[in-house]
C-alpha cells in the first residue's frame, strides 16, 4: 500500500474518451499516468492514493471518463481496451 485505502471498488479510465489533459495525473500522482505512446491516462495501481484523492481526480476530469468499477470487472475492461486498438492522441 502506498498511501491508499483498501476499498471495494477499483478505479478505471475509459481511454477511448480520455483527452490526455493530465489533470488526474496531477491530482492523484501515484495512481494515474498518461501513457506516453497513446497519450491517454491509465490507473497504474489501485492503492497509490486515498479514496478522497482519487475522487478529486475523478471530479477534475473534464470528460468524465474515470469511473469506479468492481474489481472483478477490471480484467474484462482491460481486454476490451486492447480490442479497441486505440490510436495515439496528438501530443500537445
Ligand atoms: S483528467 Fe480525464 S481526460 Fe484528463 S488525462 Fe485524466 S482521465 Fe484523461
Amino acid at each position: 500500500m502506498l498511501g491508499g485505502d483498501l476499498r471495494d471498488q477499483a478505479v478505471w479510465v475509459d481511454e477511448a474518451i480520455c483527452i490526455g489533459c493530465r489533470y488526474c495525473a496531477h491530482v492523484a500522482t501515484n495512481t494515474f499516468v498518461v501513457e506516453p505512446n497513446l497519450g491517454r491516462s491509465r490507473a497504474i495501481r489501485q492503492d497509490g492514493d486515498s479514496t478522497e484523492r482519487i475522487q478529486e481526480a475523478i471530479d477534475t476530469c473534464p470528460v468524465d471518463c474515470i469511473h469506479w468499477v468492481p474489481f472483478e470487472s477490471l480484467e474484462a475492461l482491460k481486454q476490451d481496451l486492447v480490442r479497441q486498438n486505440l490510436q495515439a492522441r496528438p501530443q500537445g
